[in-house]
């Protein structure tokens, strides 16, 4: 969206900086879902060449690499579920399929000549703050065929495009940046309940997000464990080929109609043809989804008219014999677990081949599912549709900042991140879509441009304030002289997390129900507490006092106040 100032304020950086011979920061990107790419694409507008994209799986997209179910689709509307700045003017559809989303990654990787930077099939594996030279060492490793992490294997392409820092041709190493971006996502690492006799269930099992396209499920008996936001998009599909469909789940959601459509001729040739309607047309969207804020609010007018609403008609259309209330109407207030948007799913239920079941599953035998009450239903099938690890993000990765100290141990009562982004004691590292930036909303990407314009406003300040001079050729490192550092001050981090958590006690979220949101302590780590406008403001222009120049230790102290060569560390 408009307000382009961390472009614009990186690009006059870096070309001053090249005008005086100084160096440009080396970034690398983790992560090559729609987040990485936006920073990369940004990156590149503001005339920044040295950096890497490591990805750890074979592929761009994340999210929509990943989630190749049936009937995976997103629930905001297109236009405003594509970046401002590489806006896509010709979805075929009011709400895009997984496939068509995809192929927007794909296309922003062509289109702005991203492949020479991409690193794919390469787990980060932690990161380390060297204090004496401000350098982050990032350790990297191949990703071995089946998700986990393998031993190095010779041939693969080393590190692209950044000055001086190389992983081992094999793959595995350590990489050298000034400057870290976090793009993991908050939703791409599966989570499948510890349920007792899974591990002898005989037939073929998955999570949603890794869907076995090579079983059909025709004929077959399947059991789905959960009914949220990716249930409700596989099940119909499922529904109309397998024998017979069991859904297991914790508790009922909110679905509502989908307003979804395809685009006619007449209205894609507008959009495509003339920027200004498909401008209008992304704002219209952004303020619609952005009223519905009032719904979210902790016992709000609008919520509970719409919480009435939404149960005057799921008992007048839903409710039935085989459809009890307890199967299909929410206890719990709207919007404390995501709303979600589905024309397919109630049909789905009303099959007389699906079964809703809200017992809690007791264990799982070689070819059926048993629940606490001793309730024994055959399954051939079983997919888990559980959603996602979502409240630890980077706890998968050992981060390690200034003096040592970790981001594990930081985050030990709950992940928090100024404005979303960074962290006290972790300089010239951010993150995107970070802690409390996930909306129940709006979209996603709108978020994400607003954490992209900040940290770009952090890294032209990086920029301003190097020393460092340009090698004379990259294979004698990034030359002489310090990167500029750039930090959260302990204070304002402390101060926007107590403001977070504050607006935080307004919204429903707190309200009492169990969701992905909330981490085992109660807190809300996840989502973003207020209207989307106020972490725009909040995000607009970097304020020095809070995120700005933090001091190197002196030479006196560490012995050294030079960055020297980057060196390839072989393991
Ligand atoms: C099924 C589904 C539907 C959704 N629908 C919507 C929607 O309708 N609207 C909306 O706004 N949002 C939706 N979301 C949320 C969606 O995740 C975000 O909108 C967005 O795609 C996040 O992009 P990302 O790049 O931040 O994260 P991701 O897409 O998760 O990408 C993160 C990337 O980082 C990589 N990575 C992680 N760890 C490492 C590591 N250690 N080393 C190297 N690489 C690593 C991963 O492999 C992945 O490719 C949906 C999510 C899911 C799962």
């Amino acid at each position: 969206m408009a307000l382009d100032i961390g472009r614009r304020e990186l690009r006059r950086d870096v070309a001053a900086a090249r005008r005086r011979g100084r160096s440009t920061p080396r970034v690398v990107i983790v992560g090559a879902g729609l987040s990485g790419l936006g920073f990369a694409i940004q990156l590149i507008r503001s005339g920044v060449r040295d950096f890497t994209i490591v990805e750890q799986s074979d592929g761009v997209g994340g999210t929509w690499r990943d989630n190749t179910y049936p009937g995976s689709g997103c629930d905001v509307p297109s236009h405003l579920y594509s970046f401002s700045f590489a806006p896509k003017s010709d979805w075929t559809r009011r709400f895009a399929e997984q496939p068509e989303i995809l192929d927007y990654a794909e296309w922003c990787v062509e289109r702005f000549r991203i492949g020479p930077h991409l690193r794919l099939g390469t787990t980060v594996l932690g990161a380390e703050f060297d204090e004496p030279s401000g350098v982050w060492n990032l350790t990297v490793a191949p990703r071995d065929p089946d998700g986990g992490v393998g031993a190095a294997t010779a041939g693969e392409p080393g590190v692209n495009g950044v000055d001086g820092a190389t992983g081992e041709p094999g793959g595995t190493g350590v990489i050298h940046a000034d400057t870290v971006i976090f793009a993991c996502g908050q939703l791409n690492r599966p989570f499948i309940p510890d349920v007792p006799g899974l591990d002898r269930f005989a037939g073929p099992a998955w999570h949603s997000a890794r869907w076995d396209h090579r079983s059909d499920l025709a004929g077959r008996r399947v059991a789905v464990v959960g009914s949220g936001a990716s249930a409700i998009q596989f099940v119909p599909p499922v529904a109309a080929r397998a024998a017979s469909v069991t859904i297991y789940q914790r508790s009922p959601n909110y679905v509502g109609p989908k307003k979804d459509r395809p685009y006619s001729a007449r209205t894609r040739w507008m959009l495509e043809r003339v920027p200004a309607v498909e401008r209008a047309y992304r704002w219209w969207i952004y303020w619609i989804l952005e009223s519905r804020w009032l719904w979210f609010r902790k016992d709000s007018w609008a919520g509970r008219q719409l919480g009435r609403l939404f149960i005057k008609g799921i008992r007048a259309d839903v409710v039935s014999e085989r459809l009890p209330e307890e199967s299909v109407v929410p206890d719990y207030p709207v919007g404390c677990k995501r709303i979600l948007i589905s024309n397919d799913w109630y049909p789905a239920l009303m099959r007389s081949t699906v079964e809703v079941v809200d017992r809690p599953i007791d264990h799982i035998e070689s070819d059926a599912v048993v629940t606490v009450d001793g309730q024994r239903r055959p399954a051939d099938v079983l997919i888990f549709g559980t959603g996602f690890v979502t409240t630890e993000f980077l706890s998968h990765i050992p981060v390690t900042g200034e003096g040592g100290r970790r981001l594990s141990d930081q985050w030990a009562r709950g992940a928090h991140a100024y404005r979303g982004v960074a962290v006290a004691g972790f300089p010239n590292l951010y993150l995107l879509y970070g802690p409390n930036t996930n909306l129940g909303h709006n979209s996603i990407l709108f978020m994400v441009e607003r954490q992209i314009n900040l940290i770009l406003q952090a890294v032209a300040l990086q920029t301003r304030t190097s020393t460092r001079t340009t090698a004379r050729t990259p294979a004698a490192g990034p030359g002489t002289g310090m990167t500029g550092r750039v930090g959260v001050t302990p204070e304002a981090y402390r101060r926007d997390d107590e403001r977070t958590q504050e607006l935080m006690a307004a919204t429903t979220w707190v309200t009492g129900c169990t969701s992905w949101y909330k981490s085992g302590s109660g807190r809300v780590t996840n989502n973003w507490p207020t209207w989307t406008v106020r972490y725009w403001f909040d995000t607009l222009r970097l304020r020095r006092s809070e995120l700005g120049p933090v001091s190197p230790p002196t030479a006196a102290t560490t012995g050294s106040a030079t960055a020297g060569p980057a060196t390839a560390t072989a393991r």
